[in-house]
């Protein structure tokens, strides 16, 4: 196992781990010498010139959904007693509000059933420098959480629904709750200003459909629907050539009806989003196979261990649990800028390489 041991200043020695028994990407030698520390106030900006400005923090493992192109089979094993507590979470959203982060997406694993989930939103919320809140969740009981998710200062929320069709959603996911989801989520759009997003996987069987249905779903509601290319990760092989579409069958119909084109925002994600005249909403498509879809990368993952990502499908991680629980925001600031050198310029899904990603619900997607 190779251990990346760069010096940074007078600040700690960092010797990030190296997870599932990969080896970590470590740079050349004279990259790390080279690498001369920023203050902690100067955004993280990587080795290709991109400003990673957007955080995605997975707070549990754990699902209680079984969706077929990521945990089939459910959530295995016992669930992991050492997730990030809310003081580290407030130390890590401290470091990384120092180093330019503006917005915070909070995924799982399927977050709502962590218990403290609204303090968790709250903590972030109130942390100086970040402005956007956001989380990712399959929605269930979502009615329940709505107002103290409100009330925490939730400012975005992106919900799952890969089937309009209720006995689908019942068979992809493994519970009958489409009909009170899509009631919530109508209480959402109609008691708060929570923005809303939903996100489906395309794939072949179902895209049409699936497309047909978002745009009338989108016709008079202010949502974002948004199809998410099929990635392939080491569990899923079979299901990804049995079903993978390129997003090409989605955007040529959007082109081809009047949909057009927006340009994106610095803290938003990868999806490029299509708006009609005739409709409220918008449709989205998030195509990682498309060329340069990496250029723009604006983010950073964190496990719900403490282990940072530095792309979602990198061949280590690194773990930095050690700042957030001795509450030290320098240590973990020079640290996250030592990451900047390393950070991978692209995926490697084409050549059917996933890296540790076995499979999705690992940290969110
Ligand atoms: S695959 Fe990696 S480099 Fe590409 S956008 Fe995602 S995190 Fe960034």
């Amino acid at each position: 196992m190779t251990h990346l041991a760069p010096t940074i200043g007078n600040a700690s020695v960092y010797s990030p781990l190296v997870s599932d028994g990969y080896e970590s990407t470590a740079p050349p030698t004279s990259q790390v010498a080279l690498f001369n520390p920023t203050t902690p106030t100067q955004p993280l900006t990587d080795g290709f010139s991109r400003r990673l400005t957007y955080l995605r923090l997975s707070i549990t493992d754990f699902c209680n959904f079984r969706c077929e192109y990521c945990l089939p089979n459910g959530y295995q094993g016992k669930r992991p007693d050492d997730e990030l507590s809310v003081p580290e979470i407030a130390t890590l959203i401290r470091g990384f509000a120092q180093v330019g982060t503006k917005k915070v997406r909070i995924t799982g694993g399927e977050p709502s059933i962590r218990r403290d989930v609204v303090e968790i939103i709250d903590t972030i919320k109130q942390t100086p420098g970040i402005e956007t809140v956001a989380m990712t969740s399959n929605g269930y009981k979502l009615g329940k959480h709505l107002a103290s998710w409100q009330a925490a200062g939730l400012n975005q929320l992106n919900i799952s629904i890969d089937s309009f069709d209720a006995d689908i959603f019942h068979k992809m996911t493994g519970f009958n709750t489409l009909p009170q989801l899509l009631a919530d989520m109508d209480t959402l759009l109609d008691t708060t200003d929570i923005k809303l997003k939903i996100n489906s996987v395309l794939m072949a069987e179902t895209a049409f459909e699936n497309l047909i249905s978002a745009i009338d779903y989108v016709k008079d509601r202010p949502v974002t629907y948004r199809f998410i290319e099929f990635m392939q990760t080491s569990d899923n092989s079979d299901l990804f050539f049995a079903q993978h579409a390129q997003s090409d069958i989605i955007v040529d119909y959007l082109l081809a009806h009047g949909w057009q084109p927006h340009v994106r925002g610095s803290t938003d994600g990868p999806a490029i989003e299509y708006s009609h005249p005739d409709h409220m909403g918008r449709i989205g498509m998030i195509a990682p196979y498309a060329a340069h879809f990496c250029d723009s990368c604006n983010r950073l993952r964190v496990s719900s261990q403490g282990k940072v990502h530095l792309c979602l499908f990198d061949q280590g991680n690194y773990d930095i649990r050690q700042y957030l629980q001795h509450d030290d925001v320098p240590g973990l600031v020079d640290t996250l800028h030592s990451f900047m050198p390393i950070k991978p310029e692209h995926h490697h899904l084409h050549e059917s390489n996933s890296g540790i990603m076995h499979n999705l619900s690992i940290i969110g997607g």
